[in-house]
C-alpha cells in the first residue's frame, strides 16, 4: 500500500461525503468518487485537483444496483492503492413505517446497509493481507434511539453501528483500522430529500463542523466517534452497562421469572 493511501468515498457528490472529499485531498489523497451523480462529482473533482494537485477518478453508480455495486467492489478488491473506504453513501426517508412503502424500505436497506456491507466485506480480505487500511462507517446517532421515530432509518444505522464494532474487534488485531461515526443532525441534502425542510429545523450541526470532528477522531484512531456528545463519558458508561450485562446472558437455564 502507498505512503499515503488513495480514498475512496460513497456518496461524494454532496453533503458528508463531497465534505470528506475535500479534506482527504488537502491531505494529500488521492480519490475515488462514487455516487449516481457524475457531474457534480466531476465538478469537486475539478476543484479539488485545482487547489490540491491530486489524482481523482470518478465510478457513478447507484449502489442499490447490484451491477453497479459490484463495479466498486471489484475496484476495491483489485486496485492496492486503496488504503482508505468511507462508507459514507445513505439516505433516509419520511413518514412513519406504514407510511413508508415497503419498496421504499427495501431500497432504503439496500444502499445503507447491503451496500455498505458488501463494500466493506469486498476490501477486508486485502487489508488484512496487507495488514493496513481504514473503513469508516456512518452510522447515526439515530441507531441508539428508536424513540426518534425514524424506525427502519435507525436500524439501518444500528446495523451499522454493529457491524462497525465487530469489525473493530475482528479486524483491529490484525492492522486494520474500523470506525464508526454518529452523526446527529447535520446540515445537508438528506433532510430535502426526506421531505424535510432544513431552514425550518434548528439545533444543526454544519457538515464541515461534522467531518472535521470525525477526522479528529479517526486521527485518534477512535472506535465510534459521535462528534455532537458533550461528554464523552455518557458513551462510555452506555458502553460499560452492556459490559456488565453480558455475562449474565449464557444460562442454563430461564430466568426466575420467566418459569411457570
Ligand atoms: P446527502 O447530502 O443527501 O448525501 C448523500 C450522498 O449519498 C450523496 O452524495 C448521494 O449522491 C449519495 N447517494 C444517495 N443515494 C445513492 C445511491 N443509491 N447510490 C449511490 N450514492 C447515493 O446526505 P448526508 O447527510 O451527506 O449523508 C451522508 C451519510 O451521513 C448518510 O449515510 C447519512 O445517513 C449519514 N447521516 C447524516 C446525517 C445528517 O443529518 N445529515 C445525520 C446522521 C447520519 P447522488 O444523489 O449523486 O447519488
Amino acid at each position: 500500500m502507498a505512503a499515503i493511501p488513495s480514498v475512496l468515498i460513497t456518496g461524494a457528490s454532496t453533503g458528508i461525503g463531497a465534505t470528506y472529499a475535500d479534506r482527504f485531498a488537502r491531505r494529500g489523497h488521492d480519490l475515488v468518487l462514487v455516487a449516481r451523480d457524475r457531474q457534480r462529482m466531476e465538478a469537486l473533482a475539478t476543484r479539488l485537483r485545482q487547489h490540491t494537485g491530486v489524482t481523482i477518478d470518478i465510478i457513478q453508480a447507484d449502489l442499490t444496483q447490484t451491477a453497479e455495486l459490484a463495479l466498486v467492489e471489484a475496484r476495491l478488491r483489485d486496485d492496492a492503492r486503496i488504503g482508505v473506504l468511507i462508507n459514507n453513501a445513505g439516505t433516509a426517508l419520511g413518514g412513519s413505517f406504514i407510511e413508508q412503502s415497503t419498496d421504499a424500505v427495501e431500497r432504503l436497506v439496500a444502499l445503507n446497509t447491503t451496500a455498505l456491507l458488501r463494500l466493506a466485506s469486498a476490501v477486508a480480505p486485502r487489508f488484512v493481507k496487507a495488514g493496513a487500511g481504514t473503513i469508516v462507517n456512518i452510522g447515526s446517532v439515530v441507531g441508539l434511539a428508536p424513540e426518534f421515530g425514524m424506525t427502519v432509518y435507525g436500524a439501518t444505522k444500528a446495523f451499522v453501528l454493529f457491524l462497525s464494532q465487530g469489525l473493530s474487534l475482528e479486524l483491529g488485531p490484525k492492522g486494520v483500522y474500523v470506525q464508526a461515526v454518529l452523526p446527529a443532525a447535520t446540515r445537508t441534502e438528506i433532510w430535502g430529500r426526506a421531505g424535510a425542510d432544513v431552514n425550518a429545523m434548528t439545533g444543526m450541526m454544519e457538515v464541515d463542523e461534522l467531518v472535521d470532528a470525525a477526522l479528529v477522531g479517526f486521527d485518534r484512531r477512535e472506535a465510534v466517534t459521535i462528534p455532537p456528545l458533550p461528554d464523552v463519558d455518557q458513551w462510555n458508561a452506555y458502553e460499560a452497562a452492556r459490559q456488565v450485562m453480558l455475562p449474565n446472558t449464557r444460562q442454563e437455564h430461564a430466568a426466575e421469572r420467566y418459569r411457570r
